[in-house]
């Protein structure tokens, strides 16, 4: 498609700095296996991934054959009371991948519904069983969940917040697992399991027998990628279980491949009860997300519900919509096919020997990684963010995609990535990151 931007008034674009966008725009009109194209025509190394999303590379013929076939044949069906065949295939093969009894699939469009959805089925999960008292949410600091209202709540990124009210009622947060003992530790750090306690401490503060559910990203992402202090999931697994509280892994980032294994919850072998799941579900092509419960929380909705009776009052208008999930088969395929987790996993050593090798850049603070996950805090420069997004734009215009959130740095490269992209984006952020 080619369409000439006349005006860049009328679009107002989601988490951006608009009006500096306008002056000086980064249009991306193309893109290919492990790059972008700009609109000046410069070939752009994708070092995100897209958004954490493009896991097999942009520009997969399969993935948009696929939708093609399932447009032509299929376009629309209603979600509520219809199925169509296809819906219950994915769910098949997601649970095929995903861990445990993790038996149940419930689709979604993105991230954040998935996990509006998760917490809303923790909710029903307690009412069903005859529960209802257990209204109260854990969170944790730094954590993102999204934009809706429930994500928003349980997570503690303070921009998403200080502009929009108070939120859910009955939240409580976590503190976040990093502690600067942990600095350019690689993988699961030795220090900070007893952040955990938190948790027990929510139980003892609030009453166990009304906390919900404790929602947490396995490897907090966007904050910058913190990786989980030995035995820390655990220990929220062992609370959780002592307590009778739903935990939620929102997988958002971390599924699919990212750490080395098909889901974080397989890498550090923690079960929980309800995972989120979206982004690299349809390798990015097509917006969907989903949540997996295990047995006993579909058993107790669903199974425990009247004859006749619609369990569970929830749903979307493109909840398993045709193309989506033909783009989700198709990119299962290709993960299957290439092998893709397992191809992280191997790759993931050299990706972090050359990121934790640019740490004796002074701008660089702490280094921290996972599989094909790392995030690198940067010295702030007079405001908080401002270094971040000056990186950012350096890097862009220097070749390079990345994801900054403040002064953090985040790179996840697509699964496919070559040593050459690793070493052309470690170059590429030595040189920008050695200007300061
Ligand atoms: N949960 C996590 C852990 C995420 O990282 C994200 C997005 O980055 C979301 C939820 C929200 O996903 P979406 O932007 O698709 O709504």
């Amino acid at each position: 498609m080619n369409y000439a931007a006349n005006s860049l008034e009328s679009y107002w674009m989601p988490f951006t700095s608009n009006r500096d966008f306008k002056e000086n725009p980064r249009l991306i009109v193309r893109a290919k296996g492990m790059h972008y194209w700009t609109h000046h025509g410069e070939k752009v190394l994708d070092g995100s991934a897209g958004l954490f999303c493009v896991a097999a590379g942009h520009g997969r013929q399969e993935i948009g054959d696929a939708i093609a076939r399932q447009f032509s044949e299929l376009d629309y069906s209603p979600p509520f009371q219809f199925g169509h065949p296809a819906q219950f295939e994915l769910a098949r093969q997601l649970t095929d991948m995903l861990p445990g009894d993790h038996n149940h699939v419930f689709f979604g469009n993105s991230g954040s519904e998935a996990v509006d959805t998760a917490l809303k089925i923790a909710l029903a999960y307690h009412r069903a069983r005859g529960e209802g008292q257990r209204v109260r949410l854990i969170g944790r600091d730094g954590a993102y969940h999204g934009v809706n209202f429930g994500g928003v709540s349980v997570a503690g990124m303070v921009k998403n917040r200080e502009a929009f009210g108070v939120g859910l009622p009955g939240v409580a947060h976590m503190r976040k697992t990093w502690l600067p003992e942990q600095r350019f530790s690689r993988g699961q750090p030795e220090q900070g399991a007893e952040l955990a306690e938190d948790l027990q401490r929510m139980c003892d503060l609030h009453g166990a027998d009304n906390i919900a559910a404790c929602i947490v990203e396995p490897i907090a992402g966007s904050v910058g990628c913190l990786v989980p202090p030995k035995g820390y999931l655990q220990r929220l697994r062992e609370i959780c279980d002592q307590h009778g509280i739903v935990l939620i892994f929102d997988e958002v980032i971390t599924g699919f491949g990212r750490t080395g294994k098909p889901f974080a919850a397989d890498s550090f072998e923690v079960l929980p009860d309800i995972m989120t799941m979206a982004k690299a579900l349809t390798n990015g092509n097509v917006p969907m997300g989903a949540v997996a419960v295990r047995d006993h929380v579909y058993d107790a909705i669903v199974n425990n519900a009247a004859p006749g009776a619609v369990e569970l009052f929830h749903g979307y208008t493109y909840s398993g919509c045709p193309v989506a999930v033909a783009a989700s088969l198709a990119t299962l395929e290709i993960y299957r096919r290439e092998n893709l987790f397992a191809r992280a996993a191997e790759i993931s050593e050299y990706f972090l020997d050359q990121v934790y090798a640019l740490q004796d850049i002074p701008l660089i603070t702490d280094i921290r990684g996972y599989g094909l996950l790392a995030g690198m805090d940067l010295a702030p420069a007079d405001k908080p963010g401002a270094r971040g997004f000056d990186v950012l734009k350096r890097l862009y215009a220097a070749g390079l995609v990345v994801k900054t959130t403040g002064d953090a740095l985040l790179l996840s490269p697509p699964l496919i990535v070559e040593r050459e992209h690793i070493d052309a984006m470690c170059k590429t952020l030595r040189e920008v990151l050695s200007e300061d």
